[in-house]
């Protein structure tokens, strides 16, 4: 519902009472109700429930990962645990939720094992509606369903699933056109039933893999939520909360707050109270056309905490706050169990880690000589062109993060290398964009050195700019400025990443496997032992 912001001032003090009156514990949330009719002289704290919903959103299987806040350690799976369930405890009307990316793009321990181990970790948290992402569609819409649903994955076996239901309103099986999972569910608390109605960034298609989205069509996000509130309404519920795979960001004070969610905050029924985003990995705490809109960065390394009064009578949201809480490691104690948990998992997944995948016949480096151009730099970008059957293809030098050293090569240290799991772009560039492009590897506070593959080419260190001077295919010929070549990058750069923006040009765009995978299937159909050497593709003049 919509709060004139007269009625949001009284009940901020009818919220300052309850909150009086839960800490004196005559009415601590989640007690049974006959403990509350033997206190009907309160009528307030009879009539209004204070509920809380905590939620995080992409956090891609990152069960093991430390990450780095302000220096200081954030999230893994067992601090964000701890912190879920001390948030818990101080409200018994909890309920947990998450808006997409929870798997894909996943940490090696989740990954390897089809990302079960993520789903196990929510269900143990007691995880109660979660909705699609992008990333959810990474393995194609089976296999997504079988890891919700429950079933047999020839790699991990059987899974029984999510204890928890998934919804999703806008995501439309092509054969029966009606949506794959329930567009919405509804939760009882305290006897006040809430809806949740999840939808999915209708942009999916063109950042998921093809085989990815066979079989499914993505609709409009604020007319499948319009669709699904007036159905929740003929049943009665007016408290309305959307799981939304959408970007959104905001100021830290809620204020400047923009992106696709606001617009879509903008057009959906105003019944809606309260909408969960993500996508983008951002900070969002505003309130957008009367709509509470949330966001917690990603990878666990914060969760949004929802508070909502609800009226027993109008069963209606009458007040409501957001706050995001950062996982900081130093203010916690990580829980045991879900340390174990990790630990059990780590241990499974060693022996694939440890997997050989070849035999470097001599250490392969990532080291650029003064042309620009390195040993492993060149294996990986033709893995890449060969991965998309590509005319060319171009590398990140930051995204090679460790050498390929001499003997045996496992599937860790290909990892090591590549550990970012981006995902590899097909596109089509003009020779005369491919040329600009190159010349965008001089910039003013930085040089970055593509790595290439299927094109060589020279270039004068005394020109100012432009300083690239020959383009030349295998054959020998030039490249010609006005033909059109087809071209592999990692989602990465295709986004336009290191000022690298002609790539945001590109045209006919598709996405393929995760980078990793790339390497290693390229590595393995090498003749053993394999080697890559630098040859000259990048040729620096004076
Ligand atoms: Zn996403």
């Amino acid at each position: 519902m919509k709060l004139s912001s007269k009625l949001v001032k009284t009940t901020v003090s009818a919220l300052a009472l309850s909150a009086a009156l839960s800490s004196a514990s005559v009415f601590a949330a989640g007690q049974p109700d006959h403990l509350g009719k033997k206190q009907q002289t309160n009528s307030y704290s009879y009539r209004y429930i204070d509920v809380q919903l905590l939620g995080i959103n992409d956090f891609h299987g990152q069960l093991d990962v430390t990450r780095n806040v302000g220096g200081r350690a954030v999230g893994r799976a067992d601090y964000l645990a701890a912190y879920l369930k001390q948030r818990e405890r101080e409200n018994k009307n909890t309920l947990l939720v998450h808006a997409g990316d929870a798997v894909g793009a996943s940490s090696p321990v989740s990954a390897l094992l089809q990302d079960e181990p993520t789903i196990e970790f929510l269900n143990k948290l007691g995880f109660d509606v979660g909705t699609l992402g992008n990333h959810e569609f990474d393995e194609g819409v089976d296999e997504m369903l079988r890891l919700i649903n429950g079933g047999t994955h020839p790699k991990t076996g059987y899974f029984r699933g999510a204890d928890f239901p998934y919804v999703s309103a806008n995501v439309i099986d092509k054969k029966t056109g009606k949506p794959i999972l329930p567009p919405y569910v509804i939760k009882k608390v305290k006897g006040v039933p809430i809806g949740f109605i999840g939808v999915t960034l209708s942009d999916t298609p063109s950042i998921v893999t093809p085989s990815g989205v066979a079989g499914v069509t993505f609709t409009d996000e604020a007319e499948a939520i319009n669709k699904a509130v007036k159905q929740l309404k003929r049943l009665g519920v007016r408290a309305i909360v959307v799981l939304a795979h959408n970007p959104g960001v905001s100021n830290k004070d809620g204020s400047n707050e923009s992106g696709e969610i606001v617009d879509i905050a903008k057009k959906v029924d105003d019944e809606v109270d309260v909408i969960f985003a993500g996508h983008n990995h951002a900070y969002l705490n505003a309130e957008v056309d009367g709509k509470l809109l949330v966001q917690s960065y990603s990878y666990g390394t914060a969760f949004s905490d929802v508070d909502l009064t609800i009226d027993r009578r109008t069963k209606d949201v009458v007040a409501k706050k957001a706050e995001i809480v950062t996982t900081y490691q130093d203010s916690i104690k990580p829980d045991p169990k879900i340390t174990k948990f990790i630990d059990k998992y780590e241990a499974k997944v060693s022996p694939i880690i440890n997997q050989v995948i070849g035999t470097a016949k001599t250490t392969i480096s990532a080291e650029q000589n003064a042309s620009g151009e390195s040993a492993l730099g060149n294996l990986i970008a033709d893995a890449q062109r060969t991965a998309m059957k590509t005319d060319f293809a171009f590398m990140n030098p930051g995204g090679i993060r460790a050498n390929i050293e001499q003997g045996e090569v496992t599937w860790g240290e290909l990892y090591n290398v590549q550990p970012f799991s981006n995902q590899l772009v097909k596109m089509t560039l003009t020779g005369e964009q491919i040329r600009k492009l190159l010349n965008q590897q001089w910039q003013s506070n930085q040089t970055r050195m593509l790595q290439i593959s299927g094109l060589t080419y020279t270039w004068d260190t005394s020109k100012p700019i432009d300083k690239v001077v020959d383009i030349y295919l295998p054959n020998g010929a030039k490249l010609d400025p006005n033909a059109e070549y087809t071209v592999t990058a990692n989602s990465f750069l295709a986004d336009g990443g290191d000022n690298f923006t002609v790539f945001t040009e590109g045209k006919n765009r598709e996405v393929g496997p995760v980078d990793l995978d790339a390497l290693i299937h390229y590595i393995q159909q090498l003749p053993q032992p394999f080697d890559a050497r630098i040859e000259g593709r990048i040729q620096q003049l004076r």
